[in-house]
């Protein structure tokens, strides 16, 4: 488990897990098998991984439980915020080679990764600090009643994680959660499910007391169903399709399961006229094409006022063949690969939509059949101009580097088109104009604005979808509130009761 990782995107002995962790122990599966991992640049399996099953759902939820009653439970705040420290530290310490192996396992550019999980370090000691935050309050009600609320865990977590970005989804889920006390029970994507293992590993070098970090890799259908419907979870908190949150919502009728989703976006990233167009044009299309496309937060559709159209769409043709495509363990890499096959054939599927639907492809729209890179799951960068929002392309989530470039005439129809989706996770606008600036925001109907910028999150900002895009935040304060329960308590100061009987 730990010997050192391949650092190419070449064939090697493959990597093996044999064990889950379940319990503060590495077991091997009950009921589930193992899988192969598949490698996105090469086509190849680089690692085995094992796959849970029910019946191993089953003793991480009965651990999670188990720690939920026992000294986890006990433990006073500040003492799991110096736990959590720990843990921050030793992911601090490991991110160039959890980067590396997330690199191989979902086709994430280096550079970037080992960027996102030293910020990941960051975000876990922030949560860390919130551990012993969760205050009650006392409530003035009358002189002989004394009343108080405090804040309790809400008990056993199930997180559900996607393969796009598998560590930084399973740092916005498991922060918040541990911080507010509660148990884990982490079940990540079925094709990434490398670093979740890694990060068992971290836990434990951490000291977590058993139970309170579970990883079960297995798949959707039968472990993560199954976590869904168990009454000893409380609730899930999922990354992922919008039609696997409907099945989830089904699945956890008989339990009245609470759900946080994060589903999606179909972004508008909106270039008016008077923006200072140089840094417009590096942030629309770096969010075009940044993690091969594969983020919800991405603004995949780029809105352009009339002025400006013209110009913008000849700079996106130009950025579009200049774009370093390669093997993403190459420091000089700026894209990889979909992070599997069926989201290339998905992505390629959407190119040919586009098509179909009379948009003008203006770069890229093929596999990349190179020597090099022909047997990963590489796309050119992709960009489509004088798109209608009305096409299939502007209203569905592609995931791959796909810019639907849409021109617009003034404010009103920029807010109109930018809200006519049924997402409404992010977006962002450019203008020099502050006025402007505040009109639009505060009128576009997502959870996060970016003004003048784009895809810049912080720890203590709240993070979340509008509309179809998901329920609750996953980042700042408000991160703890999905994983609380408020107890009132209502303290007579005279302890009379009168006989209603008499
Ligand atoms: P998915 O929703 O099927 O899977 C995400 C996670 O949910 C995985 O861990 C999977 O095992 C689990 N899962 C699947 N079915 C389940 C069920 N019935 N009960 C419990 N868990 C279940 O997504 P995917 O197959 O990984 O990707 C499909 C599409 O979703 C992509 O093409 C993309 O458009 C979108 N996606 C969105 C995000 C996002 O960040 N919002 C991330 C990844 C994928």
């Amino acid at each position: 488990m730990d010997s050192a990782v391949e650092n190419r995107n070449e064939p090697c002995a493959l990597r093996r897990y044999e064990h889950l962790y379940i319990g503060g122990e590495w077991v091997v599966p009950l009921d589930g098998g193992y899988s192969e991992s598949i490698d996105p640049a090469t086509g190849r399996p680089w690692a085995v991984v094992p796959m849970g099953g029910v019946a191993d759902i089953d003793r991480a939820v009965a651990a999670a439980q188990h720690a939920l009653r026992g000294p986890w439970r006990r433990m006073p705040g500040h003492e799991r915020a110096a736990l959590r420290r720990r843990f921050a530290e030793e992911i601090r310490e490991a991110a160039q080679q959890l980067a590396e192996l997330e690199s191989r396992d979902c086709g994430g550019v280096i550079r970037d990764l080992r960027a996102s999980i030293t910020a990941q370090a960051q975000y876990y000691q922030w949560f860390a600090s919130l551990a012993d935050k969760a205050q009650g309050r006392t409530i003035p009600i009358d002189s002989d009643m004394h009343v108080f609320t405090t804040m309790e865990p809400i008990g056993v977590v199930g997180a559900v994680t996607p393969w796009n970005v598998p560590l930084f989804t399973t740092c916005v889920k498991i922060g918040p959660a541990l911080a507010a006390g509660c148990p884990v029970v982490l079940k990540p994507s079925e094709h990434t499910s490398v670093t979740a293992l890694e990060l068992a590993r971290l836990a434990h070098e951490a000291g977590f007391p058993p139970g309170v970090f579970n990883v079960v890799p297995g798949y959707g259908h039968s472990a993560g169903a199954h976590l869904v419907k168990h009454p000893g979870v409380a609730r899930i908190t999922f990354t992922g399709e919008g039609g696997t949150a409907r099945k989830m919502l089904h699945d956890g009728i008989a339990t009245l399961k609470r759900f946080s989703f994060e589903l999606g976006g179909k972004a508008p990233h909106i270039l008016f006229a008077d923006a200072d167009i140089d840094q417009a044009i590096n942030a629309a299309t770096a969010m075009a094409w940044r993690n091969c496309g594969q983020s919800c937060a991405l603004g995949s559709r780029v809105l352009i006022e009339r002025p400006i159209y013209d110009r913008v769409v000849d700079l996106f043709r130009q950025r579009a063949k200049a774009v370093r495509v390669g093997m993403p363990l190459d420091e000089a890499t700026r894209m990889g690969p979909q992070a599997n096959e069926a989201q290339l054939k998905k992505t390629l599927s959407y190119i040919q939509v586009g098509r179909d639907d009379g948009a003008e492809l203006i770069a890229g729209g093929h596999r990349i059949e190179t020597p090099e890179l022909a047997s990963g799951y590489f796309v050119e960068p992709t960009v489509f101009a004088g798109v209608n929002n009305q096409m299939c392309i502007a209203r569905e989530e592609i995931f791959g580097p796909v810019a639907s470039l849409i021109p617009f005439d003034g404010e009103e129809e920029a807010i109109a088109i930018a809200n006519d989706t049924q997402f409404g996770l992010t977006a962002g606008l450019w203008t020099r104009d502050l006025g402007r600036a505040l009109r639009v925001s505060q009128r576009i109907e997502a959870g996060m604005v970016w003004v003048n910028t784009y895809n810049a999150t912080r720890w203590s900002a709240p993070y979340g979808g509008f509309k179809a895009s998901g329920w609750d935040r996953e980042m700042g304060i408000d991160a703890l509130a999905p994983f609380l329960e408020t107890r009132t308590t209502m303290i007579s100061t005279t302890g009379q009761f009168p006989n209603l009987h008499e």
